[in-house]
């Protein structure tokens, strides 16, 4: 079976990991999650970085430091992973859906200033599947009406806007290191910022709002969302590669377009000239082919596949939840009824790249 996506750990994870376990720092201290904190911040360009339990997690405790509170709305891709939106509800406020443009299916920057209303506090960008948003004209929006800009950078470790890495487009960012994206913890996250205030807020409503003195008074309802030494341990060796982890994404992505050049039911999300998508997946939209059909047929041949994301108008958590589910998406309903992901991560081999291609132009011909 060639599988959807499977992790790569060729570097130091066994060795920081084992003298984690031998010098007995198992938990939340250690010296490998300062360590890994920092060189994951370095190589992203940003001052500070926390870890965390994982990205939706991240994303909780940015919004938190940003004071984003019961009330408050945040504007959000409606096509997304449902912990973009999970992480505004924990706050209290309320998701706000804008659809995705066509061609490289992140948020529409030109439908989001219609959402924005006296209870609009921020922003809240993802770089669908690797590939960077269109961050200028969202900061723009931003300093027109005050707004905090989050980037839920959870599938584009590596990527760039206009030679800028993301993590240091908005406010703060939010990272994931689930064992499918392009560097894993097995769970994890990060958040990284430039700001020293926002950073210290982070850090303290990952650990109970302590606070600088452990006095035991506690100035907010803070989580426990504190990363272990063994799993960041396993993150610095993840970091050291990143950049040999991000090339092999890319480099998968070109194998891919190579094989299928000229197969009209295919398109690929497009890279923009300004962008460095990192191609977290290798997704897929067909076109005069039925998609199921077609997932079901590869699945025969032992290839695995996955289907895109169902917007978040359409989730009945939001709804109970008490979102607006009104309006019409329908790019990401395009995306969702007609598109897949290819098998994707790391330790994908060019040969298993070359079985997928040709069993997809195989059964494609077939119709
Ligand atoms: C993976 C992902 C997350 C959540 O990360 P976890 O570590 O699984 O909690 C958040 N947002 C997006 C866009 C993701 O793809």
């Amino acid at each position: 079976m060639i599988p959807v996506c499977s992790p790569l750990m060729n570097g130091n994870e066994e060795k920081y990991v084992l003298n984690a376990m031998r010098t007995n720092w198992i938990s939340s201290s250690g010296k490998y999650i300062e360590l890994f904190e920092n060189e994951f911040a370095k190589y992203c360009g940003t001052d500070y970085g926390i870890a965390v339990t994982n990205g939706t997690n991240a994303l909780h405790t940015a919004l938190s430091a940003l004071g984003i509170k019961k009330g408050d709305e945040v504007i959000i891709p409606n096509f997304t992973m449902i912990a973009s939106a999970n992480a505004v509800c924990y706050t209290g406020a309320k998701p706000i859906f804008v659809d995705a443009e066509p061609r490289t299916w992140n948020i529409d920057t030109n439908k989001i200033e219609e959402k924005i209303t006296s209870r609009t506090k921020a922003i809240m960008p993802v770089h669908i599947f690797g590939h960077p948003c269109e961050m200028d004209k969202i900061n723009e929006l931003a300093e027109k009406y005050n707004l905090k800009v989050i980037e839920d950078a959870a599938e584009a470790h590596g990527a760039e806007y206009k030679g800028k890495r993301t993590g240091k487009l908005g406010d703060i960012a939010c990272f994931s290191f689930f064992a499918n994206k392009i560097i894993t913890t097995g769970e994890g996250g990060m958040i990284i910022t430039n700001n020293e205030d926002l950073a210290e807020r982070c850090m303290s409503f990952k650990n109970m709002y302590f606070g600088k003195e452990r006095n035991y008074v506690h100035e907010e309802i803070g989580f426990n969302y504190r990363i272990s030494n063994l799993h960041s341990a396993i993150g610095l060796a993840q970091t050291e590669k990143a950049k040999e982890y991000v090339n092999l994404r890319i480099k998968n992505n070109n194998l891919y377009k190579e094989g299928l050049k000229g197969v009209e039911e295919i398109i690929f999300q497009k890279e923009e000239p300004w962008a460095k998508n990192v191609y977290w997946m290798n997704a897929i939209v067909l076109k005069g082919f039925n998609r199921d059909k077609l997932m079901n047929k590869l699945k025969e041949k032992g290839i695995e596949t996955r289907l895109l994301f169902t917007g978040m108008n359409k989730q009945p958590c939001l709804k109970k939840f008490g979102g607006d589910m009104s309006g019409e998406y329908p790019i990401t309903d395009w995306l969702t009824k007609n598109g897949l992901y290819l098998p994707s991560g790391s330790g994908l081999k060019a040969e298993e790249i070359k079985i997928v291609c040709n069993s997809l132009k195989k059964i494609l011909s077939e119709k």
